[in-house]
């Protein structure tokens, strides 16, 4: 017990951002028995996974990476997928944590031993590891989405989704059709339409879009910002403030996100101009409502002589292709399915029992929740890094999974002081913080429509309600009283 308390063994499960920031934030305070368990063969999570062609992050890098490792070289406002995971490898190396991961070990249970008072942790691969705190940091976007279509193994031509993109297929001169309009297809479909022969794009529903250029920086920039003391510094506040007025936008719907609504529609008139695509591709909900899609390149690829848009709901898949309500057939030689991920089921399919042996899904029977996304009554010493309510739809998750390593830090600081073997939140708090979250939802445009950000209950378990600061604020400091030590 004693070693418990002085080094206690910490399991993280997952290696992308989140992971990566609670391991360093842990060895950087003196918690040397780290171990990350990786189901993939590399570090990365999601930029490890999403190697489509077009792969951007649409937060600028200034923003979308940690405040203890700025870099002064970045290519361009939002780096594209290789410079990101490069960057996130060359962090892990720096910090010394890339000798904690065990890669290609998929973890498939957790369980809580309440005699023992720690927990075991099972791989695919039958390896066993036991942990005094176990971080869940596998994140909302990893399991990739393609719905149970009629007909849908029927296809006899080749399909992938996009985060599982099959690099060795040659589209070029390929009838293609991609499926779904999310920020990922809007990033790929310019590349696809490049090089098909045909492609049909199926757009359930309209996005609304802001424009980005992203053009690689110029020299005298890329100068200007290695060379002149403050002005990285300076970027990174002003492009937080524009961040956060996104999510000005998104909780006032009526008022300044009309303006910012305005602004859209009149970028997006610009980019359509014909009358019949710009009808079908008009998004029927309030601004704001789903992920606003940043680009400038997606629009115009629609008037392409190859491309054409379908918004006719598809029935089912046949061996030639998709047909739609209307009857017609999209024959076609690929599939490319765009359709997200299954967000709300958090950390599923791994299986995860607390303390009574109660699983974690039978918990969030009615709708994942997690005291400031983090901690679920009944699993003793255990986090989650972006986990329930912790998303954000116009800020960058850096800050937010920064915040989570440092508070789940403190945590263990105090389990570790206080000669504690485990930490559990307060039922009551954990119902009254979830309580108060949803509220905040109240007047915003996330109610506006359906979204990934809500289960299949329509309640919102993606997103946070406000501002990063707000959450970077709430975290801050660890608050004990919150929490039941053992
Ligand atoms: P997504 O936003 O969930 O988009 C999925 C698309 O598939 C939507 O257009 C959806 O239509 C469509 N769809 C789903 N089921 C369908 C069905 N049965 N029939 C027809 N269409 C269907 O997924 P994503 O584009 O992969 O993006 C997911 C999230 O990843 C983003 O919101 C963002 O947070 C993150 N991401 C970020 C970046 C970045 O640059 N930062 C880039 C890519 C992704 P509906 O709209 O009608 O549901």
């Amino acid at each position: 017990m004693a070693r418990a308390m002085s080094s206690p063994r910490i399991v993280i499960v997952g290696a992308g951002f989140g992971g990566i920031a609670a391991a360093i934030e842990l060895r950087r305070h003196g918690f040397d028995n780290v171990t990350i368990l990786e189901g993939a063969a590399d570090l990365g999570g999601t930029w490890f996974y999403n190697r489509y062609p077009g792969a951007a992050c649409d937060v600028p890098s200034h923003l979308y990476s940690f405040s203890y490792e700025q870099r002064r070289d970045w290519s361009r406002l939002c780096s594209p997928q290789q410079e990101i995971l490069t960057y996130l490898r060359g962090v892990a190396r720096d910090h010394g944590v890339t000798d904690a991961i065990h890669f290609s070990q998929r973890v498939s249970d957790c369980a809580f031993d309440r005699d023992g008072g720690r927990w075991t942790v099972r791989t695919e691969s039958g390896s066993t590891h036991e942990a005094d705190a176990l971080i869940l940091a596998t994140g909302q976007l990893s399991r990739p989405f393609i719905p149970s279509l009629p007909g849908l193994d029927r296809f006899a031509g080749h399909s992938f989704h996009s985060a599982r993109w099959d690099h060795s297929y040659d589209l070029t001169g390929r009838r293609v059709a991609v499926v779904g309009t999310g920020a990922s297809a809007v990033q790929f479909v310019p590349e696809v339409a490049r090089r098909a022969a045909h492609l049909s794009v199926f757009q359930r529903t309209g996005n609304w879009f802001l424009p980005r250029r992203n053009r690689v920086y110029s020299p005298l920039l890329r100068a200007a910002i290695r060379y002149i003391p403050g002005l990285q510094s300076l970027r990174r506040v002003w492009l937080f403030e524009y961040c956060e007025s996104l999510t000005v936008a998104i909780r006032h719907p009526r008022t300044f996100g009309r303006l910012v609504g305005l602004r859209s529609a009149a970028f997006m008139r610009r980019q359509l101009p014909d009358p019949e695509l710009r009808r079908r591709v008009w998004p029927d909900y309030t601004f704001g409502c789903k992920r606003v899609l940043f680009s400038s390149q997606y629009l115009p690829t629609l008037s392409r002589p190859n491309v054409e848009l379908i918004t006719e709901p598809i029935a089912d898949v046949t061996p030639a292709g998709l047909r739609t309500g209307d009857g017609r057939e999209h024959e076609v030689d690929c599939i490319i399915w765009g359709t997200g991920f299954t967000a709300t089921e958090f950390v599923a399919p791994m299986r995860v029992r607390g303390a009574h042996g109660r699983p974690l899904t039978e918990v969030w029977r009615d709708g994942a929740h997690a005291h400031l996304g983090m901690s679920v009554p009944g699993f003793p010493s255990m986090f989650l890094m972006y986990g329930p309510n912790t998303n954000t739809s116009g800020g960058s998750i850096i800050f937010y999974l920064e915040a989570q390593a440092s508070y789940i830090r403190q945590a263990l600081e105090h389990l570790r002081s206080g000669g504690h073997r485990r930490l559990e939140v307060r039922p009551e708090v954990e119902a009254a913080s979830d309580r108060e979250l949803q509220a905040r939802f109240a007047g915003t445009a996330w109610t506006g429509c359906d979204s990934w950000y809500r289960d299949e209950r329509g309640r919102i378990v993606a997103n946070w309600p406000g501002y990063m600061r707000e959450y970077m604020g709430r975290t801050r400091a660890f608050a004990a009283a919150d929490y039941v030590f053992t």
